[in-house]
């Protein structure tokens, strides 16, 4: 089984799209919408949710005040300022570390189980979807993209599914991070801008800490060509392939919104993506270089 994931160094940069047209390619692929954040690939793929199970983030805390002694001591320990003088916890400062559950000497700091989110395993005219929605205000998204990624892999074990598809988060956090462990492939999207080139070289230099093998595709490449053309330079100065450049394309642009993806036209944009899948897809049927 490979792994493919297509990550961009920031939001906009038409990374879903990209996945929602390989997911229509792909003959026997998983696809995972890590992009727990701002989850969208369900828009273009039409899911039917099989099954749904709570994502449970990490404990806040409570002091039980019949127990505590005032002894100060959870004050001095807690590195994030979560717990006031009048011992109160903070919920929204408290990140759940656990440290002052186990140092309180009267046991009496109580941990409080809570749902931060939900994912759910879809089935979609293209193959099964899991995919993630995390709770207003809930952080720790790259324990539900582990979450998301593990429940993939047991699908396509399951199933005997050659290749799970990642829509990775955007950005270089630790959701990033999470996503890019183990994988076979990093296909990063991004736009012909001087901030496109700026966020690409961060998530390129992640890339390259993990060691993760890494190709490069040009999204909208036509609206600045000289701008695209320098960043397949400094692409091939770092040893870094650009394997797709996709044309503007208003229906692509807006696919997300509309919920279509026209992957049946015959306009540059498709056909460029076409292109674009197989190099991705001969890429990942290729050994890893050692
Ligand atoms: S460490 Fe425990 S006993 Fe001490 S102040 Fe905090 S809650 Fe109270
Ligand atoms: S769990 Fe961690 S962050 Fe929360 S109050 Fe205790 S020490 Fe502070």
């Amino acid at each position: 089984m490979k792994e493919l994931l297509v990550i961009s160094g920031k939001g906009g940069t038409g990374k879903t799209t990209v996945v929602g047209a390989f997911a229509m390619l792909a003959d026997n692929a998983v696809v995972a919408d890590c992009d727990v954040d701002a989850a969208n690939l369900h828009l273009l793929l039409n899911p039917q949710v099989k099954e749904e199970h709570a994502f449970h983030g990490l404990p806040r805390v409570r002091i039980d005040r019949d127990v505590c002694t005032s002894c100060g001591l959870c004050l001095e320990i807690c590195r994030f300022g979560a717990i006031s003088p009048e011992y109160v916890v903070d919920p929204l400062a408290c990140e759940g570390c656990g440290v002052c559950v186990r140092l309180c000497p009267a046991e009496g700091i109580i941990p409080q189980e809570r749902v931060a989110g939900q994912w759910f395993v879809s089935e979609t005219p293209f193959g099964p979807l899991v995919h993630a929605r995390l709770n207003a205000a809930e952080d720790n998204s790259g324990r539900l993209v582990a979450e998301v990624r593990r429940a993939a892999r047991a699908i396509a074990k399951h199933q005997k599914r050659d290749l799970i598809i990642t829509d990775g988060p955007p950005g270089i956090s630790c959701p990033v991070i999470s996503s890019l462990t183990g994988i076979d492939l990093a296909l990063l999207v991004t736009e012909p801008s001087v901030s496109g080139w700026h966020d690409l070289a961060r998530v390129l230099e992640l890339a390259e800490h993990f060691k993760v093998r890494t190709v490069v595709c040009i999204n909208k490449a036509d609206l600045h060509e000289l701008m695209s053309k320098e960043i397949k330079r400094r692409c091939y100065d770092r040893g870094i392939e650009v394997i797709g450049s996709i044309p503007f394309d208003e229906q692509f642009a807006q696919a997300t919104v509309t919920g279509h993806l026209p992957i049946d036209d015959k306009s540059p944009a498709v056909t460029a993506l076409y292109d674009l899948w197989e190099k991705t897809y001969a890429l990942l049927m290729q050994e890893k270089p050692s």
